[in-house]
């Protein structure tokens, strides 16, 4: 099984976390891929203390690779992915950024 998140941010995130933390049986674990335009997770919440400067950008959009433990989650860095129905099987194509 595969399961493909559109978007990195709350709650693309957290579904994927949630997902990879799920106490799935070894032969049943899915591959997890995340797409995001960007390569970073913005905590929206702190966007006041970077425009008062009290926090630096690093601070409030730490790299999403950082948000999770190794071979956890895939990622890709991509808009939205190209979609292709084919008689009633739905596919992607990931194109690089
Ligand atoms: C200044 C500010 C302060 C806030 N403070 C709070 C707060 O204190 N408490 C609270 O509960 N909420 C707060 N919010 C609201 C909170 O940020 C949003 O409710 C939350 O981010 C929504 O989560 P989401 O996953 O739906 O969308 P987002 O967090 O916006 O994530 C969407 C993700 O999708 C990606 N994406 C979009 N289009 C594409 C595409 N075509 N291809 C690939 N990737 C794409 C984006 O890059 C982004 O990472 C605040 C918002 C702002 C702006």
């Amino acid at each position: 099984m595969r399961i493909l998140i559109l978007g990195g941010g709350f709650g693309g995130l957290f579904a994927a976390l949630r997902l990879a933390q799920f106490p799935w049986e070894p032969a049943s674990r899915p591959e997890i891929r995340l797409i995001d335009r960007s390569d970073r997770f913005l905590f929206s919440p702190l966007l006041y203390e970077l425009v008062t400067d009290e926090l630096q950008a690093w601070e409030i959009a730490p790299p999403l690779r950082n948000c999770w433990q190794a071979r956890a989650l895939l990622f890709n860095r991509q808009r939205s992915p190209i979609w292709m129905w084919t008689s009633s099987r739905l596919s992607w194509k990931i194109k690089p950024f």
